[in-house]
């Protein structure tokens, strides 16, 4: 058998057709991964610093997905992990799992072909709670903040390899602000939820661009419906579970279909189905 793909070369396979709205926030974030991969020797040779991107927004809003599609965009290999599963109760263990996982991500780089990649930290806020100088001053919690300062820096600087950060959050407000400065996450995206039917249209027509509707159904219908009998604010999630809902009840109204057309015909069902083309409508 085949073996497995190295996990380092994972890229992965979000179009930017899968999401909808976001257009600002793609060409915020193209901004900062496109420059340096086009110009590495300005950046090698100048001033000039990549700087991380802090996506921050109500959950559900499509930070992970953005990231990668990023990644996905321009090919380059995405290594993702969460905030809280780094954090270890041995001594020292959580600046090593940040460590490591820097390590990793200059290691995907290196083995790329553009010797770049992105490396999504989700849950930031749970890694690097703001620092007030009590509580756990000079704790555990503090050096794990340094360590990742201290990463966010070297790769900052690093003239080789292009690892780019991409961190997401939901409380943007529990971050410890020197991860704000230049050089480290400087750029800052907002996610919001969507709001009135032009908005809610955009996600939907993005989650059901591969459903076939039925005559006199369309996607500015079903969004109008949305609005009007759901809360004014929603997120791609909320609007995904909407989706997913109208192709169960498609599904099952055409496998009920499916059954009276059996029992008629004394077929089976799954021929029935069978003879069916895939585009019975939601
Ligand atoms: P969390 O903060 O909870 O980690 P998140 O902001 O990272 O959430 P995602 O995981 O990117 O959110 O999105 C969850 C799901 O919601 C996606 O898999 C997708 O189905 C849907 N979704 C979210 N936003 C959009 C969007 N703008 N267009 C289409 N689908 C979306």
């Amino acid at each position: 058998a085949a073996a497995d793909p190295s996990p380092l070369y994972n890229i992965p396979n979000v179009q930017w057709d899968d999401i909808g709205g976001l257009s600002h926030v793609r060409a915020s974030i193209l901004e900062a991964v496109e420059l340096p991969l086009k110009h590495p020797k300005l950046f090698a040779s100048s001033s000039l610093r990549r700087s991380g991107i802090l996506l921050f927004g109500p959950p559900g809003t499509g930070k992970t997905l953005v990231a990668k599609a990023v990644a996905t965009e321009c090919r380059l290999p995405f290594i993702s992990v969460k905030g809280p599963e780094l954090l270890d109760s041995y001594v020292g263990g959580s600046e090593k799992n940040v460590r490591d996982t820097f390590d990793g991500a200059r290691k995907a780089a290196k083995a790329s072909q553009s010797n770049s990649c992105v490396l999504f930290f989700d849950e930031l806020d749970s890694l690097a709670p703001y620092r007030d100088g009590r509580g756990d001053g000079g704790g555990a919690m503090d050096r794990v903040v340094s360590m990742l300062l201290a990463e966010l820096d070297n790769i900052s600087s690093d003239t080789n390899d292009n690892v780019f950060v991409i961190a997401a959050t939901n409380r943007p407000d529990l971050l410890d602000t020197s991860l704000l400065r230049p050089g480290r996450l400087e750029k800052l995206v907002y996610l919001g939820l969507a709001e009135g039917t032009e908005q809610i249209v955009g996600i939907l027509t993005a989650l059901c661009r591969k459903f076939t509707f039925e005559d006199g159904m369309s996607v500015a219908g079903a969004a109008e419906k949305v609005a009007e009998y759901i809360p004014p604010f929603l997120s791609g999630a909320d609007l995904s579970a909407v989706a997913s809902g109208g192709m169960d009840r498609a599904m099952a109204r055409v496998i009920e279909q499916a059954e009276a057309e059996a029992a008629k015909t004394g077929v089976q069902v799954e021929e029935v189905l069978e003879g069916w083309d895939d585009e019975r409508c939601v």
